[in-house]
């Protein structure tokens, strides 16, 4: 069973970045391959440009418990594609590791899974009209019928004992959309809702003022990258 392959863009061990496990050492499996095309999205080689090797699941388990850290994230571009990320789950369970699924929430799948991970795709992530890396031009309509599936996310909350919910925000209009894709869960508190402002830098200060306020009002948690901060935006961290 775990000789089944998994199309692999990278793995590597670092610090959990984002989310209620910030901080916590953590080995990271990112599969190549993404139903959207986000236009802000900071891993373009598991997405745009879908780079990498397929590899098999028991390999991968194997450097997951060799790597002592306790805490494996599966993320990518979108895990939940792949009929086989259940089978990976499952084995990284065996192992005895805790499981965190980063997945935008566009498809559902019988997954083991700890943390689910949800970013649902607000509209500022659909690619502008001409996106020269959508050279046929079908992605931004595409993307925009995908980025939102409220029955694949409510099926995701509800199959997991934790949560969350980060959103990538631009500007605070973004915030009216939120509180409409919330309206339409169940299963969620506000201390699950979280807001990361977009962009691959650390933000100056006074810059998401607004986002804080947001978080102030609500209830609901700032999201920073952590990652970004300590090593930059690069690959592997
Ligand atoms: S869902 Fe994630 S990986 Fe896919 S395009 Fe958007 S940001 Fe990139």
């Amino acid at each position: 069973m775990t000789d089944v392959k998994l199309p692999i863009s990278e793995t590597f061990v670092s610090l959990q970045g984002e989310g209620k496990l910030t901080g916590v050492p953590s080995w990271f499996v990112r599969l190549s391959g993404c139903n959207l095309r986000c236009g802000w999205c900071d891993t373009p080689y598991a997405s745009w440009n879908a780079e990498g090797e397929s590899r098999a699941i028991a390999e991968l388990v194997e450097e997951a418990r060799a790597s002592n850290v306790g805490h494996a994230v599966v993320t990518g571009g979108e895990p939940m594609i792949f009929n086989e990320v259940g089978t990976l789950t499952r084995a990284l369970g065996n192992a005895g590791l805790h499981i965190t699924i980063e997945t935008a929430g566009t498809v559902f799948r019988e997954v083991e899974c700890d943390l689910m991970s949800l970013s649902p795709k607000l509209a500022n992530s659909t690619p502008a009209e001409g996106d020269t890396r959508d050279p046929l031009g079908v992605w931004r309509e595409r993307h925009e019928q995908r980025r939102l599936n409220f029955e694949a996310l409510q099926a995701l909350i509800d199959s997991t004992p934790d949560r969350q919910l980060k959103f990538v925000v631009s500007e605070p209009g973004d915030l009216a959309e939120i509180e409409r894709v919330l309206a339409q869960l169940t299963g969620w508190a506000a201390e699950d809702v979280q807001l990361m402002p977009e962009g691959t830098s650390v933000p100056e200060p006074g810059r998401v003022a607004w986002v804080v306020e947001a978080c102030l009002a609500r209830g609901w948690r700032y999201c920073h990258r952590l990652h970004v901060e300590l090593f930059g935006d690069r690959r592997g961290t």
